[in-house]
């Protein structure tokens, strides 16, 4: 007997109408003869209304209280579904992660799964029960309730396939799968049949929303195969798994205006200073990506990289300190960029494509300020202002476009209804 595990995101499950059809989904599965575990996200935006709750007393809520907090909302899913899936004739269990014996390090906010004691799990899978599971959440050998991050669910969808030797892992969220861009962006985006470990792995770190990073690297590690699909559709999805079907030169383009450029003037230009600055960011948690260091003149030099724009507050402190400490003039924060990467296993064998990206991005006017790259991956940093537009032109360049344009399907039959009787 095969195993599915099957996860839904926040927008699968945000109302009990859309509840009830992913009930239906898993009792479909389980008549099909498969034995059936589902992973699930907090109802729509619950997530994000539980950290305003928690904002509106403290500013700085404790990150172990915060944990508590916002795993109650994959709580809320998992029993919900469950008894939609009661409803419809079929014997269900809800997990949470402590329950199911999902045993992560000890880092509140952002802990990461050690290994799963699957007994439990094994054992209702067993007795014929569709089995639910809380996403994001799981708990410390101390017993300590612990997240995994926002979009932590994937992972929890990955990690337990990975144990359970699943057959598939399918991810329904209100995107129908793997496109080229984003087709908010890039109307012409196209749906990719299939895409490898590798270049899915390099379009989430360059902020393509489809999948949660640790997701893709845990699904590589343990070659578990993913299929993204809608809640919303019987539409066909993309399959992410080690090779791809057709090995395009691009495969996609991602963007992220979630980062903030930062550039530290009139650095003393000195050995061990890039290490103190650094290492001084790196003990305050803060992921740096880019980092272009200038000519010195004079002894004097600029250092610029890029970080999490959400992880300023904490950043500034450090940054004053360093440059106080180093003697440095001051430094500069710009938040309207976007880093925008070019994503595809051709890279590796054609060094034009680099070449060809920044020939598009100056025929239509926009100033590269950071590049960086990796084996199959060329990122540059941009002004927020001429995203779109780039991304638009590299999309024609690269002969990405689809001949149709991209028509929302992630509503359902009543909402198109009800926007239609709006006139919109
Ligand atoms: N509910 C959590 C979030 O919104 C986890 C998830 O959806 O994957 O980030
Ligand atoms: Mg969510």
């Amino acid at each position: 007997m095969s195993l599915l595990v099957t996860k839904f995101g926040g927008t699968s499950v945000a109302t009990p109408e859309r509840m009830c059809r992913a009930a239906q989904r898993l009792v479909d599965y389980q008549r099909q003869g498969h034995q059936v575990l589902a992973v699930v996200s907090a109802m729509g935006s619950s997530t994000d209304d539980l950290l305003a709750l928690a904002h509106e007393v403290n500013p700085a809520p404790p990150e172990r209280e915060l944990d508590l907090l916002l795993a109650t909302g994959e709580i809320v899913s998992m029993s919900i579904l469950a008894m939609a899936v009661e409803s419809l004739g079929c014997r269900a269990q809800s997990f949470t992660g402590h329950q199911a014996g999902i045993v992560t390090t000890a880092r509140h906010n952002r802990a990461q799964i050690a290994h799963i004691k699957t007994e439990r799990l094994e054992r209702a899978l067993d007795e014929g029960n569709i089995v639910i599971v809380a996403g994001f959440q799981g708990f410390t050998k101390t017993g300590e309730l612990t997240t995994l991050g926002r979009g932590g669910s994937d992972t929890s969808a990955v990690a337990l396939a990975a144990a359970l030797h699943a057959d598939l892992c399918e991810i329904y969220s209100d995107v129908d799968g793997v496109y080229t861009a984003d087709p908010r962006v890039v109307p012409r985006a196209q749906k990719l049949e299939s895409i490898s470990y590798e270049e899915m792995l390099e379009l989430s770190a360059a902020g393509s929303g489809a999948l949660q990073m640790r997701a893709v690297e845990f699904a590589r590690n343990f070659n578990v195969t993913l299929y993204c699909r809608s809640a919303f559709s019987d539409n066909p999805g993309t399959f992410v798994k080690e090779e791809a079907v057709e090995q395009a030169l691009v495969s996609g383009i991602a963007y992220d205006n979630s980062e903030a450029k930062i550039t530290i003037r009139g650095v003393p230009d000195t050995k061990g200073i890039a290490a103190d600055v650094f290492s001084a960011i790196a003990k305050a948690h803060i992921n740096v990506d880019m980092i272009v260091q200038n000519i010195s003149e004079h002894g004097l030099t600029d250092i610029s990289f890029t970080a999490p724009a959400g992880d300023l507050d904490r950043l500034r402190p450090v940054l004053d300190k360093q440059v106080a400490r180093l003697g440095a003039r001051e430094y500069l924060v710009d938040t309207k960029i976007t880093k925008l990467s070019l994503v595809g296993a051709g890279l590796r064998t054609n060094p034009g494509i680099a070449a060809k990206m920044f020939k598009v991005l100056s025929q239509n006017d926009i100033n590269i300020e950071m590049i960086s790259t990796s084996a199959i991956r060329i990122s540059v940093v941009i002004d927020t202002k001429k995203s779109q537009t780039a991304q638009q032109a590299l999309h024609t360049a690269f002969d990405l476009d689809a001949k149709q344009v991209f028509r929302e399907a992630t509503l359902s039959k009543e909402e198109r209804a009800a926007k239609a009787k709006k006139g919109r």
